[in-house]
């Protein structure tokens, strides 16, 4: 198997494992229970939340867990929405967030706050200019992905906080960062939410965290009973927060190295695909080598991609989460439906070897042919 997919998931690496495993056979007790066991429980979760405050440098009280960035995200907006509502109701993000962003702007558009889409360049890079004349006073939140999970554009957060702050110091900045944790190197002092999920990083599916400066208020989604979080109450998942702390941990190892390594793949992609005089690369200077994304112009994405199935060859559409449709993000940057229509993502991961890309472009070369030669026929 050649498995090219790692930014729709990861695979769950072995240490992570083996600590999910030993936390759910030794910890048995409910972390909100009074007894021995909970007590234990209690205490393993606190060592779990201050590893990764430390990991973050930020406080243990600035950490929600949640069940994945799609709850994280929900959390952020609706939670400021609803938090911050008599302040106002002005949003902005960009137009290249994930495809749950929207969904929850769609929402906050149908009670009521207006919703505003901030401009990229042709690098994809955000339109400071168009980001400073959004910004109004009662701009209650901006959400801008740190970076996109279809391109790997990267955004500089740091100047985007300092242009909104400027602007309206009350604004929120969120972002979602579930595409640059394990990538590239996140400071969260840029922001003052910050959602991710586990499974992005070699760690269990199913749990996530918001992080959230101890100055914002949100509102929770969810109530009910439990001491650790009044955000997230409930039973803390105790061996899914403490085998995410230790993926985190594995995560943060080795950035700069694991990203050469990465690019010199990523390279080697693209040159081949140079041959191929159709294929466009929707690669720009913003792009991090992780995530590869490509529009083939006269083939069906999904066509190719189940072709390459057959072969045991791993990729995706635009993003995982909505495959099938135009690629928002694509069409922001390049402003053209076919490119946007037909793109394919290549993801890599330090886990991938050059081998590996061999036999892909291979496999590439094979099945584009094939394909090719029944769209001209
Ligand atoms: N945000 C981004 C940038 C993502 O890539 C994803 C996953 N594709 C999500 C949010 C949603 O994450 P999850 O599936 O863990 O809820």
């Amino acid at each position: 198997m050649i498995y090219l997919d790692y930014s729709a998931t990861t695979p769950v690496s072995f240490e992570v494992l083996d600590s999910y495993n030993r936390t759910t056979k030794e910890f048995i007790g409910n972390a909100n229970s009074i007894h021995g066991l909970g007590v234990k429980s209690k205490d393993l979760l606190n060592s779990a939340t201050k590893q990764i405050a430390d990991l973050f440098s930020v406080m243990e009280s600035e950490i929600t867990y949640t069940s994945g960035a799609t709850e994280s995200n929900n959390l952020a907006l609706i939670g400021v929405a609803l938090a911050y509502h008599k302040v106002g109701k002005h949003i902005i993000v960009s137009k290249l967030e994930h495809p749950s962003v929207y969904k929850i702007c769609d929402y906050l558009a149908s009670i009521g706050f207006e919703i505003s889409y901030v401009n990229n360049d042709s690098e994809g890079l955000i339109d400071f200019d168009d980001l400073k004349k959004l910004v109004r006073e009662d701009t209650i939140l901006v959400s801008i992905c740190a970076v996109n999970s279809e391109t790997g554009v990267r955004q500089p957060l740091k100047m985007i906080r300092q242009i909104i702050k400027k602007e309206n110091n009350n604004t929120i900045l969120h972002s979602d960062i579930t595409q640059a944790i394990g990538k590239i190197s996140i400071n969260f002092h840029d922001v003052d939410l910050a959602s991710m999920s586990a499974h992005k990083i070699y760690g269990p599916k199913g749990i996530g965290l918001l992080y959230k400066n101890e100055r914002v208020r949100l509102e929770p989604l969810l109530y009910g009973s439990g001491k650790s979080n009044d955000l997230h109450p409930g039973t803390p998942a105790l061996p899914l927060i403490v085998s995410f702390a230790k993926a985190i941990r594995i995560a943060l190892n080795d950035l700069d190295k694991r990203e050469h390594f990465i690019e010199r793949l990523n390279e080697k992609i693209c040159k081949e695909l140079e041959y191929y005089p159709v294929i466009k690369i929707n690669k720009t200077k913003y792009s991090i080598p992780h995530i590869l994304n490509i529009s083939l112009m006269n083939i069906r994405p999904e066509t190719f991609i189940h072709a390459m199935e057959e072969q045991d060859v791993y990729l995706s559409t635009n993003t995982a989460c909505a495959s099938g449709d135009i690629s928002t993000s694509v069409m922001a940057i390049y402003n053209d439906k076919v490119r946007a229509s037909s793109t394919i993502r290549i993801s890599l991961s330090y886990l991938t070897t050059t081998d590996e890309i061999n036999k892909f472009l291979n496999y590439f070369k094979m099945v584009y042919e094939k394909l090719n030669i029944l769209v001209n026929k």
